[in-house]
């Protein structure tokens, strides 16, 4: 998939080109250089940190034909075949994929024979709590008495589950989650190298979605470059990760604080028009508030525009920003339900004006003093005039405790009747076929995306369980936004769960490339089977050059026209 290409052309090839894991690096390049090495290693660490990278390093630094140390020669046989995937004493196993129990074992009880190629025979075990106990009990019998030959690089995501008879007899790593920063910095260099022009705020918000995995980092870099037509620039990739423009935000928040309910329906209308993605600006709205929040008391952060972010947190009394977090996380919640996303969003906004605390009602006197001081523009009267009936509603209720209070029963309250009422609005129904269904729903950028590599794990009526191969797709932004095009699909709510793993092949990417083989081999045989081209083969010593065939665009299905 092309999606790959960046990651596997920039997988680091030594210690020096590695990003982020300067702890493990220093350790054991110290141990190489003193040859004091373990025989195990255990790697722990999210996605995408850089663990089988390391290990293969390990490998080659083992085995290079100049010598163990800390530098690999990179260009040696024993180098190029482990680059490579290919070299004899290097055995990579994944224990979660679907290689037989039988092979597993069978490939650790040879651990006892001598290395045929290298001076170590290294076990790289991927993902290695998944191993069977049959694979567990082989590799212990090596690691209670280890072969003086035999180094094991185990690497997991969940040492939780990896048995303690092994996690006691390895030397144990935990990799970091790379910061932003890095890896931003990785992205411009790969970017530089490779010709592609690009602009740093684009990285940076490629870096933040990566939550700190190198490769998904670099995933998306591949797509973004897809996306934005050979370049790399902040306003496609916004749009491609569905990112809000923090202007929306501060301009939704001064309304707030002002208390001017036109403005905000403006702003809806204009955010309407202008495309903007609602789900995700109440998940930025969301997060902005909690910035916030930290800002009141003091805690900044690197934040992108701290003027900004101080001045609303001046502006703001604390009970309010509570409460209006609590309102956008279950308005964010809440808008697959609703008519629309416009509407709903819309609702939400007018939600937040309403549930304003009374100043002149029954809050603490200190509370209030505060909240006044800070809010000079926003008058009752002001309020009511903007905002209709919602801010009745608010000055009825007493304070920010009862606010809260009132809330949620509210929202819970507006999701009852969607869910009781759910397998009557059924309009479309699933028929079983994920890939075909991602086929049919027309959407873009990493809705897309979700869409087609995803796989479908289980289906109950419209409950779906589905597993996506990179976890930037599993993001609640996007599944938000998935699952609210399901619910558009089939005319009612869906429930969508989502889980980051391998993918097997029943996935709408997976199903055009067979298709595309199948036609091809269908090409390919027709022209083999053709007498013409038998006659020209045979009087002339002819051939078929390999991979010159290529189907014809099918036009109908029964003219059989391929050639
Ligand atoms: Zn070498």
């Amino acid at each position: 998939m092309t999606h790959q290409v960046l990651a596997r052309k920039w997988r680091p090839r030594d210690f020096e080109s590695l990003v982020g894991q300067d702890h493990v690096v220093r350790a054991l390049s110290h141990a190489l250089a003193t040859n004091r090495l373990h025989h195990a290693y255990l790697f722990t660490g999210t996605r995408g940190v850089g663990k089988t990278t390391i290990a293969r390093i390990l490998a080659k630094a083992l085995n290079c034909e100049t010598g163990v140390g800390p530098h690999p020669c990179g260009v040696c046989g024993a180098c190029t075949g482990i680059d490579a995937g290919r070299f004899v004493d290097c055995i990579e196993l994944d224990a979660a994929s679907n290689r037989g129990v039988d092979e597993m074992t069978q490939l650790l009880e040879n651990a006892v024979y001598a290395p045929t190629a290298g001076r170590y025979k290294v076990y790289v075990i991927d993902e290695v709590h998944m191993l069977s106990t049959h694979a567990f009990n082989a590799m212990l019998k090596t690691l209670e008495e280890p072969p003086p030959h035999v180094v094991f690089v185990l690497a997991t995501t969940d040492p939780q589950r990896v048995p303690v008879t092994v996690l006691s007899r390895c030397l144990q790593f935990n990799l970091k989650n790379m910061p932003p920063a890095s890896i931003a910095a990785h992205l411009a260099t790969v970017l530089s190298a490779e010709g592609v022009d690009h602009d740093s705020a684009a990285l940076d918000r490629i870096a933040r979605a990566a939550a700190g995995s190198m490769r998904d980092a670099l995933s998306l870099l591949d797509q973004a470059i897809a996306f934005g037509g050979g370049e790399v620039r902040e306003p496609a990739v916004r749009e491609m990760l569905g990112v809000v423009d923090a202007a929306w935000l501060v301009r939704i928040l001064d309304a707030l604080v002002a208390g001017d309910g036109r403005e905000l329906i403006a702003l809806a209308d204009e955010m309407l028009s202008g495309n903007a993605p609602f789900e995700r600006t109440l998940a930025d709205l969301a997060a902005m508030l909690q910035r916030i929040a930290l800002a009141q008391i003091g805690a900044i952060g690197d934040a992108d525009d701290p003027a900004t972010l101080q001045r609303l947190a001046a502006a703001m009394a604390p009970e309010d920003l509570q409460v209006w977090y609590q309102i956008v996380i279950h308005g964010a919640r809440d808008l697959p339900l609703a008519p629309d996303a416009h509407a709903g969003f819309t609702m939400v906004l007018l939600r937040l004006l309403a549930f304003r605390p009374d100043d002149g009602a029954a809050a603490a006197p200190a509370t209030r003093a505060r909240a006044a001081s800070a809010r000079p523009k926003a008058a009752p009267a002001e309020r009511a005039d903007g905002s209709g009936g919602g801010a009745s509603t608010g000055r009825a209720a007493p304070g920010p405790a009862a606010l809260r209070a009132a809330i949620a029963p509210c929202s819970s309250a507006a999701t009852q009747p969607a869910q009781t009422s759910e397998p009557a609005r059924t309009g479309a129904r699933f028929d079983g076929d994920w890939p075909a269904l991602a086929a049919r729903l027309q959407l873009g950028g990493l809705v897309q995306q979700f869409m087609h590599q995803s796989e479908l794990i289980s289906a109950d009526g419209l409950r779906f369980r589905v597993r996506v191969p990179i976890r930037p797709l599993s993001e609640p932004s996007t599944v938000n936004r998935v699952r609210a095009a399901l619910a558009a699909h089939f005319g009612a709510p869906v429930r969508l769960e989502v889980e980051v793993g391998p993918v097997r092949g029943a996935t709408a990417a997976a199903a055009s490339a067979r298709e595309h083989a199948d036609r091809q081999a269908q090409a390919q045989a027709a022209i083999e089977a053709d007498p013409f081209v038998r006659a020209l083969i045979e009087d002339f010593d002819g051939s078929i050059v390999p991979g010159s065939v290529r189907p014809v665009e099918r036009r109908d299905t029964t003219s059989g026209d391929e050639q």
